[in-house]
């Protein structure tokens, strides 16, 4: 392991003098955080795995069929036509990233990043079935041919957790039945999708056996960005170094200086240099720091979550008004977002004007404008429904296509013939409204103009 006490470096520690990477073997965490992370990931796991599969009202749970430009959030059925929604979703992963990071610093990289949960609660874990934790039972108590069995056995296990894996993946922007469909299907009918399919198993896989911390210290956007958004009020897993200093088992600081905290750290850091850009707040050290400070009959959370403000003034910053006031944008974006969702229309009607037409006189008393209509089903069941003009009782709507009886998830489209007495008209350009019907009650309204001769 890294001299902890070192105060300089100029590189990663997983870069060793030669520029090449050294690969990092964590011990397995034990303690309180291990175990919260561990159900908080599993239950992330059942989601991934469950969301496209569970139904809400006939939709899945979720959905991002790209294909089809429709998706599925929480059940709810979302079209590309929903500007405002999707506009909705980035402004609350920005707020997300940009005030959620402020405040609790990088728990999204430590709980609920996919890399990590995969990294830590499965392949890692699967490494310590076959080859022990901290590599300790493959060092020392096996032979080379068993040892080079077990390398096999879980290289083999990793694979096939990949390919798992990617089906799942796919499986969020098929839908399970259409996965299902591929799968059964021969080979050379989906040759396409069966190339994309081991393309993302086997980088799947080279991620998860080879480049593992790298990813997160190297290639992960987000971890790059915390070095702007961080500031020394932000929550983050810490070292409280008044406490701890002078270390070492004959100085009074309550560090002993054991090392325990680095041997459990996934990117191999020693947390008692301060904040660095390679952790990410996975909480191993602190329940590893908790327990050595248990055996030494000393408080715990020597290590915790604090910002480096509070460790500095002894008060904790965890819960001021910051922390409230950032995670209330957040709440009342995602309040807005699932309000938006429900309420919205269930039909999306656009009624156009037919590029280069004007008004057309049916007679001397009525004239008539022409319009492109599309509508669309954003439900998964048939609609009945009817058009009406909401302004004037006497106009007559005439459409070329039956568009009153609307198939679930399908467009369609017509040409609308809309008459109107003339002497109705009180200008060249009327406004109107188009009010759109299921059962007698109005479900949307789309606003249209009609153009007459010159008044
Ligand atoms: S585990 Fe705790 S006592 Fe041991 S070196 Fe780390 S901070 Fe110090
Ligand atoms: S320093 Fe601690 S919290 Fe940060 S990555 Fe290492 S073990 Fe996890």
């Amino acid at each position: 392991m890294e001299d902890s006490n070192q105060s300089f470096r100029d590189r990663p520690l997983n870069i060793d003098d030669s520029g090449k990477s050294k690969k990092i073997f964590a011990k397995q965490p034990k303690g309180k955080w291990y175990k919260r992370r561990t159900w908080f990931a599993w239950f992330c796991i059942f989601f991934l795995v469950l969301a496209p599969i569970i139904r809400i009202n006939g939709n899945p749970l979720m959905l991002f069929d790209i294909a089809n430009r429709k998706f599925s959030i929480f059940g709810n059925l979302i079209w590309a036509q929903d500007t405002f929604i999707l506009a909705l979703i980035m402004l609350i992963v920005v707020v997300f990233i940009v005030l959620f990071t402020v405040v609790y610093g990088r728990l999204w990289c430590g709980w609920a990043c996919p890399q990590t949960i995969f990294l830590e609660m499965i392949f890692r874990r699967v490494e310590y079935l076959f080859e022990g934790n901290h590599r300790k039972k493959s060092n020392q108590e096996i032979d080379n041919i068993s040892k080079n069995l077990l390398i096999v056995g879980k290289h083999i296990s990793f694979i096939l957790i990949s390919i798992f894996f990617t089906n799942v993946f796919l499986m969020w922007f098929t839908g399970p039945e259409k996965l299902l469909e591929i799968i059964k299907s021969p080979i050379s009918e989906n040759r396409q999708g069966f190339i994309i399919m081991i393309g993302i198993s086997v980088f799947y896989y080279i991620i998860y056996a080879y480049l593992r911390e790298q990813v997160c210290i190297f290639f992960c956007p987000y971890g790059r960005l915390q070095g702007v958004l961080l500031d020394s009020k932000s929550i983050s897993v810490t070292y409280d170094y008044k406490r701890g200093e002078p270390r070492g088992a004959k100085n009074e600081g309550d560090c002993i200086d054991c090392g325990q905290c680095i041997t459990v750290c996934p990117t191999g850091i020693d947390i008692k240099n301060g904040s660095q850009f390679e952790c990410i707040n996975c909480t191993a050290c602190l329940d590893e720091c908790n327990i050595v400070m248990k055996k030494i009959k000393k408080p715990a959370n020597l290590i915790r979550f604090d910002s480096v403000h509070g460790i500095e003034t002894g008060k904790s910053s965890i819960a001021n008004m910051r922390t409230y006031a950032y995670s209330g944008v957040l709440i009342i974006l995602i309040f807005v977002f699932g309000f938006t969702v429900s309420y919205r229309s269930s039909l999306d009607v656009s009624i156009i004007r037919m590029p280069g037409t004007m008004y057309q006189e049916v007679d001397s008393a009525n004239i008539t404008n022409i319009y492109n209509v599309k509508v669309i089903n954003k439900t998964n069941h048939t609609k009945k429904i009817s058009y009406k003009l909401i302004d004037f009782q006497k106009g007559e709507l005439q459409f070329t296509n039956d568009i009153t009886t609307l198939q679930g998830e399908k467009a369609s489209q017509s040409v609308l013939l809309l008459k109107l007495p003339i002497q109705l008209l009180k200008s060249r350009t009327t406004d109107l409204k188009i009010g759109v019907y299921e059962n007698e009650e109005l479900i949307t309204i789309s606003k249209i103009n009609f153009i007459g001769p010159q008044k």
